[in-house]
């Protein structure tokens, strides 16, 4: 097998022995990005290889791509807009500092929708990535040139942002593994913010056990990072929302590779009665069946649950995502960052009219959809009955799972109502592409760590998704059992022949 068609684990093994290189696994992928990216169009901006610095002593010198709203120190990071075009940061965000610490080379920012609004990676300013295992098809989203960049063995590990399934829909749809971690595990801190209380970073990879290896590389408390969790506050949230009598989990950063444990006997695991609705793919639903029986096979015990608020999870969230997105993004007006239009012909003042031509020319329509809509949820008079109603239902949303967790250990669900659609096919509704993320947004709405494993693949070869969810700061739950699932099953091991 080639060497970018291995996992990292696999590569860091092989180095181990003196049997490869981290130079030769390099040049792998720049053989795959030569010949395939054409066509997958996953980068954004690939790094220019003159550049790159490979430290073979270094503990993880593997390949990897980041979403492009990641500040990297000097790089071209964009969130694929026009209006943040030429914007080189000044710094390397928080999970930038600590891959370039482990050895891991940053080889290009991965293409997204623009600012992370979107499910299918159709909105960039530099055109949609298509989905390796079939190029008429999306890659999911937004996240989607980094799951693709990892379906199409362009990169050997990617990261990305999820604020309602931008890791886990496209991992769904690319057929890879993503985590979305719990809120506050991961640092934001040079993470160009769409919705602050939703955002997280995480893994994308080829299998479980490198998303622990690489949260044991990016978690952590950060200091710059005022939400970031300090181990006391895991405590404190634990006790306060989920904690029962099973459940002594420890609250300190772990090293999430001892949880790679093969063993779910005696797990309780809810399988929620609102997730399996009509609607749903069957060929989607089945497979994720199929892995239920799988793990039952393997001793965890499944009872129906019920999430009663799950309806109204997505008009919730995209009251809260756009309100804080329309606040996020007052400060691209053309002054500190990428894009200024100077007005040829003044009509109010000149500032004015540089902001409204620079935001004009700047932002695409899916951003502006979003800027008003979150404007005008803010605004007095509307305020209370939109935004704070939002965050009250967003609450209840929060107690469905407190008391879910009170019985059941983690939750079972599809990632995706539907395998991925051809592009352009929803381009035109955006509320039927909102609905893609209809599994996803209740964990950022909670805050609780999720994550999509590969289950199956449809009659059409396209990847269908299982997701786990569990309590705050669990995500070890999720290794364990995604663990314990890929030893049993060889979907993660399908590779794309590009
Ligand atoms: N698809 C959702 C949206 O459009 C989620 C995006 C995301 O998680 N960044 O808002």
């Amino acid at each position: 097998m080639k060497l970018n068609y291995l996992t990292a684990h696999e590569i860091l093994d092989l180095i181990k022995e003196n049997k490869t290189s981290a130079q030769k696994v390099y040049k792998s992928v720049l053989d795959q990005i030569d010949n395939s990216e054409k066509a997958i169009k996953a980068y954004a901006n690939l790094a220019e290889r003159s550049e790159i610095s490979i430290d073979e002593n270094k503990p993880f010198p593997i390949p990897i791509a980041v979403k492009d709203n990641m500040c990297v120190l000097d790089q071209e990071t964009t969130c694929s807009s026009n209006i943040l075009k030429g914007f080189k940061p000044s710094y390397d965000a928080t999970v930038i500092e600590k891959l370039k610490d482990s050895g891991a080379i940053i080889i290009g920012h991965a293409n997204m929708d623009e600012f992370a609004f979107g499910s299918s990676t159709e909105t960039s300013c530099y055109g949609p990535t298509h989905n390796p295992w079939d190029l008429d098809c999306v890659p999911g989203g937004s996240s989607g040139g980094s799951t693709a960049a990892v379906a199409s063995n362009q990169a050997i590990w990617a990261i990305g942002s999820d604020t309602g399934g931008s890791i886990r829909q496209p991992a769904a749809f690319c057929g890879v593994v993503g985590l979305k971690p719990t809120y506050g595990r991961v640092s934001r801190y040079g993470l160009i913010a769409f919705a602050s209380s939703l955002d997280q970073i995480g893994p994308i990879t080829k299998d479980v056990e490198d998303s622990a290896i690489l949260m044991n590389i990016i978690a952590g408390y950060d200091p710059k990072d005022s939400t970031s969790a300090k181990p006391e506050d895991a405590l404190f949230l634990n006790t306060l929302s989920c904690r029962d009598d099973n459940y002594s989990h420890s609250c300190d950063l772990p090293d999430f590779t001892k949880a790679l444990v093969n063993d779910v006997k005696g797990l309780r695991l809810g399988i929620p009665k609102e997730y399996f609705i009509d609607g749903i793919d069957a060929e989607v639903k089945q497979a994720v069946l199929d892995a239920i029986e799988r793990l039952k096979d393997r001793g965890a015990t499944f009872k129906e649950i019920s999430l009663p608020h799950t309806e109204y999870a997505v008009a919730t969230y995209y009251i809260i995502a756009t309100s804080e997105a329309s606040s996020n993004l007052a400060r691209f007006d053309g002054v500190q960052y990428g894009l200024r239009k100077i007005p040829e012909r003044p009509r109010k003042s000149s500032i004015v009219d540089m902001y409204e031509e620079t935001r004009a020319a700047g932002f695409g329509t899916e951003a502006k959809r979003r800027i008003m809509l979150g404007t005008y949820s803010l605004s007095s008079g509307y305020y209370d009955d939109y935004y704070l109603r939002g965050l009250k239902v967003r609450t209840l949303i929060k107690q469905d799972f407190d008391k879910a967790f009170k019985e059941v250990d983690a939750i079972v669900t599809p990632t995706t109502p539907t395998t991925a659609f051809k592009i352009g096919e929803k381009t035109s509704d955006p509320i039927s592409m909102y609905l893609s993320d209809i599994f996803t947004i209740s964990a950022n709405l909670s805050g609780i760590p999720a994550i999509s494993i590969p289950c199956g693949f449809s009659r059409n070869n396209l990847p269908i998704g299982m997701q786990i969810m569990a309590k705050p700061f669990d995500e070890e739950m999720l290794f364990r059992i995604g663990y314990t699932y890929q030893q049993i099953t060889d979907w993660h091991k399908k590779r794309v022949n590009l």
